[in-house]
């Protein structure tokens, strides 16, 4: 930046860094054309991104941390535990990169890659005000929406900053008993404690929030489980999205027939609960929910 003094160059050097990402591989899909990047990140770690073409625009799913320590058992971010933390610039920077790869504008980000991004506040929340200030990439928060596994103390603190973003909350299970054997966030914030945090965090902001239950056969899939979640979400203005499992090799979920899939919406319908079937993108090239990785070389 040779328009700017020496003496300010200087000091910028001294107290800022911004770290950039590399491409250290790319994949695209065949079946949609869901693109999945490998990024190589300053220090040599690795975290991956993906950019998905909708009918209303490119959105990026960003990662937040190289890794995940939550240890949910159907995913394969979480396998080798938590490396660090990303920096707010290297969760800006997986935008910036996709958006320049292609040639395009991104529109919508979900923060909904490897890592938890209540895990990661300062750094998820300093992104936020990056991507959505007009000096910086101008995506509207209304256009962000943000997934926590259930960090109660972090949606505390993401309501007082009452931002209009999506808050989407994985779920995945209707009873303790079940979540228990699948999130072991569950045994520091339980079921209750998780929606009463969400209908708190409801009345300040106002917004709809969406809750992702990934179905998975013979766990949490049956017409009881169905009823439960149904009578567990009334009063909380939200909308469900089911998620069929995502293959991670390591595990031996699966997910379950669609026709089961269409049951279990169809039950949640009959309880006045709204719920879409979430569509899988990049099927063919691991880069679907939850397949997410820090390792090269396993693309
Ligand atoms: N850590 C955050 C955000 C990233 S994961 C969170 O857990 O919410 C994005 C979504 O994919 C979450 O709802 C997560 O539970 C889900 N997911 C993880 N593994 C999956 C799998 N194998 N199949 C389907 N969804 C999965
Ligand atoms: Fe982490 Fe989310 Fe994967 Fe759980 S589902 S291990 S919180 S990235």
């Amino acid at each position: 930046m040779l328009n700017i003094p020496a003496a300010l160059r200087k000091k910028l050097d001294e107290k800022c860094f911004i770290a950039n990402v590399e491409i250290a591989k790319k994949l695209v899909s065949a079946i949609d054309g869901t693109v999945k990047y490998l990024y190589r990140l300053y220090d040599g770690e690795y975290i991956e991104s993906v950019l998905m073409k909708y009918e209303h625009g490119y959105t990026v799913c960003v990662s937040t941390q190289v890794g995940c320590r939550m240890g949910c058992k159907f995913c394969a971010s979480g396998l080798n535990g938590l490396t660090r933390n990303l920096l707010a610039s290297e969760i800006l920077a997986q935008i910036i990169m996709a958006g320049k790869d292609n040639g395009i504008r991104v529109s919508n980000v979900v923060m909904m890659g490897m890592g938890e991004p209540l895990d990661n506040f300062e750094n998820s929340k300093r992104f936020l005000n990056l991507v959505s200030d007009k000096n910086g990439l101008g995506i509207g928060l209304r256009h962000i929406s943000l997934s926590t596994s259930g960090v109660v103390s972090g949606i505390e603190e993401l309501s007082k900053l009452n931002l209009p973003i999506t808050l989407s909350v994985s779920l995945h299970a209707p009873s303790d008993e079940i979540r228990n054997t699948i999130m072991p966030v569950n045994k520091k914030w339980n079921i209750k404690e998780l929606l009463d945090a969400c209908k708190r965090y409801q009345k300040i902001t106002t917004r709809r929030i969406s809750f992702e239950y990934a179905l998975i056969e013979g766990v949490n899939d049956s017409k009881e489980c169905a009823d439960m979640l149904a009578e567990r979400l009334k009063g909380i203005m939200c909308h469900v999205n089911l998620i069929p499992a995502n293959p991670v090799k390591e595990n031996s979920f699966k997910k379950p027939d669609i026709n089961n899939i269409k049951k279990f919406q169809s039950f949640l319908a009959a309880k006045g609960v709204n719920a879409t079937i979430r569509r899988t993108l990049g099927a063919d090239i691991n880069a679907s929910c939850g397949q997410l990785r820090k390792k090269e070389g396993v693309l």
